[in-house]
């Protein structure tokens, strides 16, 4: 197979780089017939699309038709190179000639995936305060707070965000709620005890607050 030192900027036809000086690049020819230069970690790629080599293309164009056996196991060697070039590949080629896509992570031009976008855990838990604000236990707190004054306040997610515990504690006696965030979610309470010490690391980071009428606000750092 012809091999060839690239000249500046030349770029290969698969994953688009600039091949670096002294770097090979490989000929090959697409099945329409066009020629393409492919950098060695794509080799594997033009394969599995059925470019050809261009040695071999060559061969076949000018021994297809007064050799026709040899032409004929020609095509099937390469229908061979280009099978397990797929399988190595991980991808089917439909040898339509477009550009198969790089698989190579180091090799591959910079990420036009987007990652999965996980939901806002401060939207959601907006939603939860929303909902607890709303219910009866906004005036338990605010009747709680005539007679024990200012609570500290916390909000934690838990279930991926499908539900939240509130804790609002005073200094000598604390309550929970778990909320299911949205319009009808649920608001109950779960559990309550005397010392802040009794309540989780996590239920003890105040990350709400409380005004007068028992609304729950959540903190921002
Ligand atoms: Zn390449």
């Amino acid at each position: 197979m012809p091999e060839h030192e690239a000249p500046d900027f030349e770029r290969c036809s698969v994953c688009g780089r600039t091949a670096l000086r002294g770097e090979r690049l490989w000929d090959y020819v697409t099945p329409p017939g066009e020629p393409r230069r492919v950098c060695a970690l794509c080799k594997v790629h033009a394969e599995a699309a059925s470019w050809l080599p261009a040695e071999l293309a060559a061969a076949r164009l000018h021994g297809a038709e007064a050799r026709p056996s040899r032409a004929r196991a020609l095509r099937e060697r390469l229908a061979r190179v280009a099978e397990s070039a797929r399988a190595r590949a991980g991808e089917v080629g439909e040898g339509n000639g477009s550009p198969p896509r790089p698989e190579p992570s180091e090799h591959r031009s910079p990420a036009v995936i987007a990652p999965p976008v996980p939901e806002d855990p401060h939207r959601l838990a907006r939603q939860a305060i929303d909902r607890f604000n709303s219910s009866d236990a906004r005036r338990t707190v605010a009747g709680l707070m005539r007679s024990l004054g200012e609570p500290q306040a916390s909000i934690q997610l838990a279930n991926g965000g499908g539900r939240a515990t509130v804790t609002v504690a005073w200094e000598l006696s604390w309550y929970q709620w778990a909320v299911e965030p949205g319009a009808h979610g649920e608001v109950r309470e779960v559990s309550k005890g005397k010392e802040t010490d009794e309540l989780s690391d996590d239920a003890r980071r105040w990350n709400g607050r409380v005004t007068d009428d028992g609304s729950l606000r959540l903190v921002t750092a």
